[in-house]
């Protein structure tokens, strides 16, 4: 390393372990700055280096007129810069892949001609896959054995999800600025995003009065001049001299009536170009992560190992879908050389997420199916006597579901079913029948839930669909019963032995549901309600409970039939696509804070005649304590300036399981006017007089939320409304572009499935209505709206696991281990 940065690592850790009160060096980092500018550059080789230098001797200059915060940033980010001039490293998982030169490399650019010239693990021409695997643990390798990575930015690249080589290959840019047009000088036109190429004929700084520095090129090409400026970047006067060729990609601006660059990004012309001229990647950034650095790594990355990563996708496949090969995708998805072969980069690594997705769902089911599991026959009569019990008819789909699910209850594999229908559709009655058969069938039914209180609902309402039925057709009661966490110890020990006895006959709870303790005589059948509140793992569970009972799951997210079915691939799917007759639509009102109290006196006007309300606070980021704090504010507030008259409820999340049900009791008992809440109402709370729902902060809720909330009303005969306050978004506005649409959404239109349709479009990959929660690995690239080459991948997917199933072909190896890599990991596809 050159002595010049040797000296300034010691210094700087020097004033490091002092406090940052920049005692390091005699007379300050101010003058120091200057003195070892001045020796680094003596030494520097190399445009790169120069600018580095450069850039270092510019931060350590105002180091002193610096904060706290901004100093140890500083410091930082100098050390961060010269690899291995920071703190000890981690010592690698696995043997590096490319060894870091001998002597520390200074910068991106030194290393990156490093990592051309130093040999490569031998470039892989696989006759056995070894050598592929070979390529693959490489890959695997941290990222700070990369020169130029140093601690620092190993964990700021940490908190972008980045830990190994692979990640960074699959941290794909969510967009590109597009420089790639070149254009005569003469030609430019404002506001355009262009890229030119020219020389520099001069180059002169100013100083503002403000006291900052202009630094101001002119630059030419043979039609014309024209001017680019940037702001406190000093040192760009020593790098653009005059004479020099560069490339400058930019918005063309006007300034005094003539057109100029405003702080283009910029580069030399002898170079390949990262940075301009080209469709420039723009990476999802952190602090201390510039869009620069993190280009500059990539490439290198990209160069490197996009060409040695052997594909996984048989050519057979490749060549049915005419998909890019993998090589070529990777290099195009970052430094595309057209916006077509972006998009086509994209099709393939999207194909690829998907393909895992339906090659592991398609395992699963066969899993399942190849069980032996115990059919319960349907008992009609029972049934009958059961449906005929009930206050209203079924509804189309309800009933079809139920026979879609006692024909899978029937046969000798277990069923594994999704019950999907949209808030209000009457899930609970189909899975109440399904459970009814198992009963009937001298075994025994769980229904789990994702919270208490819905526990609680579903256990009141269950045990009440059956009183009757059980006299009348079964010829004695269906013992149901409830489990939850805040049950006491004793009544707890009770359920245990009831249980175990088989004296119970359906057991509804939440979590407690698959406590160790928890062991059924005679399990035949599961209902997991809001099942995306649960994990893979916590769904298997309780099927574990019994032997290899039938499983439905239940959702009130409506989906499209294509997502569905990849997401949920190893289920068959019952839908419930028709609400009970005599709903009335819910109307939904989208207010400005300054029309609160209007909101106000709409919620006393509805319970003057009888009716009750709900007035929802947001969930604040991360801490439930902070919620319930200004949701118990609020009621405070609420009951005695605005409402003194009426009763007022509270219901948060830290509040113990009896308080709520005490609650929740009055409410549903019409005792409480008004429910002050936090978000534990989200799901399933059916109080038919309930007719307003006041949703505070709604832009801080996702579609999906909201909709759930507003399914809180409108359960009854009478007209309800939903109220939603928001500070004011726009659609104008970048910021709040989203959330505008959003509310737009939900106050244009009640049905779920094209507010899911809706939901799709706005959010972005992977991250849909808490698909993550269900055990779906994270796609980092794959929008599920994608719904052609979801089917392309659903076919190939299908057509794949009918010749080889469990992917043991010597030429689908490479195949399999990158499909259970995606769903042990969460992790890309490698
Ligand atoms: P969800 O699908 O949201 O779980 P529920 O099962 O809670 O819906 O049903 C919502 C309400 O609709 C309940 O009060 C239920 O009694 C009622 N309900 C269910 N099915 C019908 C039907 N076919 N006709 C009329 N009301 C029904
Ligand atoms: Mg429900």
């Amino acid at each position: 390393m050159p002595a010049a940065f040797e000296k300034l690592i010691k210094i700087l850790r020097l004033e490091k372990s002092q406090g940052y009160q920049d005692k390091a060096v005699i007379g300050g980092f101010d003058s120091f700055a200057h003195v070892w500018q001045g020796e680094a550059r003596a030494e520097a080789q190399g445009e790169a280096e120069i600018q580095e230098v450069e850039a270092i001797a510019t931060l350590l200059a105002n180091y002193g007129s610096s904060g706290h915060e901004r100093r140890v940033e500083i410091v930082d980010d100098i050390l961060g810069r010269t690899e291995s001039g920071s703190e000890p490293r981690i010592v690698p998982r696995r043997p590096p892949p490319v060894k870091p030169g001998t002597a520390a490399t200074m910068v991106g650019e030194t290393s990156a001609r490093e990592v051309q010239t130093a040999p490569p693990p031998p470039p892989p021409r696989p006759p056995t896959p070894q050598p592929a695997q070979r390529a693959t643990s490489g890959l695997e390798a941290p990222v700070n054995t990369l020169p130029g990575v140093s601690t620092a930015y190993t964990s700021r690249l940490q908190r972008l999800g980045i830990e190994t080589i692979k990640d960074l290959l699959y941290h794909f840019p969510h967009r590109y600025d597009d420089y790639s047009t070149l254009k005569p000088i003469n030609r430019l036109e404002y506001g355009e995003e262009t890229t030119i190429i020219g020389t520099i004929w001069e180059t002169r700084t100013q100083q503002t009065r403000g006291g900052s520095t202009i630094v101001t090129s002119v630059i030419a090409d043979a039609s014309g001049t024209i001017e680019a400026v940037w702001f406190n970047q000093p040192y760009l006067v020593r790098q653009l001299r005059a004479g020099r060729r560069i490339v400058l990609s930019g918005k063309i601006d006007e300034y005094l009536g003539r057109l100029r660059l405003q702080s283009p990004a910029w580069e030399p012309l002898e170079k390949e170009l990262i940075h301009t001229g080209r469709l420039v990647p723009i990476y999802p950034l952190t602090r201390g992560v510039t869009a620069r650095w993190m280009r500059r790594l990539t490439k290198r990355v990209v160069d490197h190992w996009a060409p040695r990563l052997p594909d996984h996708l048989p050519p057979a496949i490749r060549e049915r879908t005419g998909l890019m090969d993998l090589n070529t995708a990777l290099q195009e998805i970052h430094f595309p050389s057209s916006p077509e072969k972006a998009e086509e980069a994209r099709r393939r690594l999207s194909f690829d997420e998907f393909f895992a997705i339906q090659l592991g769902m398609l395992n699963q089911r066969q899993e399942w199916q190849s069980q032996t599991g115990t059919p319960v026959p349907a008992n009609r009569a029972l049934l009958d006597t059961f449906l005929q019990s009930l206050p209203f008819e079924l509804t189309a789909p309800q009933a079809r579901s139920i026979e879609q699910i006692l024909e899978d209850m029937d046969k000798p594999f277990p069923m594994s079913r999704l019950l999907q229908g949209d808030v209000g559709s009457g899930k609970t009655v189909v899975a109440t029948a399904a459970m009814l058969m198992a009963v009937a069938a001298g075994k025994q039914a769980a229904l789990m839930a994702p919270t208490e209180i819905l526990a609680e609902q579903h256990y009141r309402t269950i045990s009440q669909l059956l009183a009757d039925t059980a006299e009348l057709g079964l010829g004695r009661p269906v013992s149901v019963k409830l489990l939850t966490g805040g049950l006491g110890r004793v009544d707890r020990r009770r359920i245990y032995t009831a249980l175990a006895s088989g004296e119970i006959d359906i057991l509804v709870g939440t979590h407690a549901l698959i406590q160790q303790h928890v062991t059924f005589d005679d399990l035949a059948m599961v209902v997991v309600d809001e099942q995306h509140r649960f994990g893979v793992l916590q769904r298997s569970t309780l099927r574990s409970k019994g032997n290899a009972p039938h499983m439905l799951v239940m959702s009130a997210t409506p989906i499209p039939r294509s997502l569905a079915l990849t997401l949920y691939g190893d289920l068959e799917i019952s839908v419930i696509d028709e609400l009970p007759p005599g709903r009335q639509p819910i109307e939904t009102r989208w207010l400005l804070p300054a029309e609160r109290e209007r909101a106000y006196s709409f919620l006393r006007s509805q319970i003057e005649k009888g009716r009750q309300a709900f007035i929802l606070y947001p969930l604040i980021e991360g801490s439930d304590k902070v919620e319930a704090r200004a949701a118990v504010e609020e009621y405070e507030r609420l009951q005695k300036e605005i409402f003194p008259h009426l009763c007022l409820g509270l219901l948060h999340g830290r509040m113990k399981a009896r308080e709520k049900d005490d609650v929740m009791g009055r409410f549903r008992a019409g005792e409480i006017d008004i429910l002050i809440s936090t978000s534990v109402i989200e799901v399933g709370i059916d109080v038919p007089n309930a007719t307003v729902m006041l949703i505070e902060g709604a832009d801080r809720f996702g579609l999906a939320q909201l909709h759930q909330f507003r399914g809180r009303v409108g359960r009854g005969e009478f007209k309800s409304y939903c109220l939603l306050l928001s500070d004011s978004t726009s659609p104008d506005d970048p910021d709040t572009r989203t959330t505008w649409e959003r509310l737009k959404a939900i106050e244009e239109t009640q049905d779920g499935f094209v507010l899911a349709e809706k939901d799709l479009d706005l959010r972005g990959p992977g991250d849909f209505f808490g698909v993550r929660q269900s055990g779906i690995p994270t796609l980092r690239l794959a929008r599920l709206s994608n719904v052609r080459i979801l089917e392309l991948a659903r076919g190939e997917a299908q057509a794949i696991f009918a010749e080889d199933p469990n992917l043991s072909r010597p030429e689908h190896q490479a195949l399999a281990e990158q499909v259970s890599r995606f769903w042990q990991g969460g992790d890309g596809p490698s």
